[in-house]
């Protein structure tokens, strides 16, 4: 039985080791199943459910878990940070369409998820790549009037730098819904420099709860 003080239970909780570096993304099954086998460490932010067991024979007690938006989890993960500091996110337009804010960074403007798509800032007919730094989101009417061309070529110009997510950013990016609290824990693991950093700090000024996915 589950008790959810959070708006569904498709709320997604943030798995972090145990030095407090976020790995992943988990439901509240996989966050009790964490928890029943002992090996959440400690746990953050605020409490999204409350888990329901079986009554103990021992005690006639029902165990109960509470689970939280963030909890840190035993078991070394050296490996991951070796991983980590090399790593780049696979390209894909969900988290790429984030990453640009939903804007079109040709005309600047903001659209749907459905209505964007992602364009190749050096074309692969010239021999762009289809990798983090070489693609945009791109209205279609941008992308259909830059073509087969580069930005110079098209006299259009980009309104951002392409990033290549961190970690942590694609963590943040491949959020369906991130909340405050979360937020804010994430930001501290996204350098200051980062385009990301100053998007999610107006975010989180703005809204304090939830925030939506366009
Ligand atoms: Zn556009």
């Amino acid at each position: 039985m589950l008790y959810g003080t959070a708006s569904d239970i498709s709320q997604q909780i943030l798995r972090t080791d145990v030095a407090g570096m976020p790995l992943e993304w988990i439901d509240y099954r996989e966050a009790a199943r964490l928890y029943h086998s002992e090996q959440v460490a400690y746990s953050c932010g605020t409490r999204l459910y409350t888990v329901f067991g079986g009554y103990s024979a021992a005690s006639g007690r029902r165990s109960r878990i509470d689970v939280n938006s963030i909890i840190a989890t035993e078991g070394t993960s050296q490996g991951l940070t070796f991983v980590r500091d090399k790593y780049i996110p696979p390209l894909n337009n969900r988290t790429l369409f984030k990453r640009d804010a939903n804007l079109c960074l040709y005309c600047a403007l903001r659209f749907p998820t459905r209505d964007l798509t992602r364009d190749h800032i050096t074309p692969l007919s010239q021999g762009g790549k289809d990798v983090w730094s070489n693609v945009a989101a791109a209205c279609r009417r941008c992308n259909n009037y830059k073509g087969g061309r580069t930005p110079e070529q098209a006299s259009m110009q980009l309104i951002a730098v392409p990033i290549i997510p961190t970690y942590a950013e694609y963590i943040y990016l491949k959020g369906r819904r991130v909340l405050a609290d979360q937020m804010q824990y994430l930001l501290t693991h996204i350098p200051r420099s980062s385009p990301l950093h100053a998007r999610l700090t107006d975010h989180l000024s703005d809204n304090d709860s939830i925030f939506d996915e366009i």
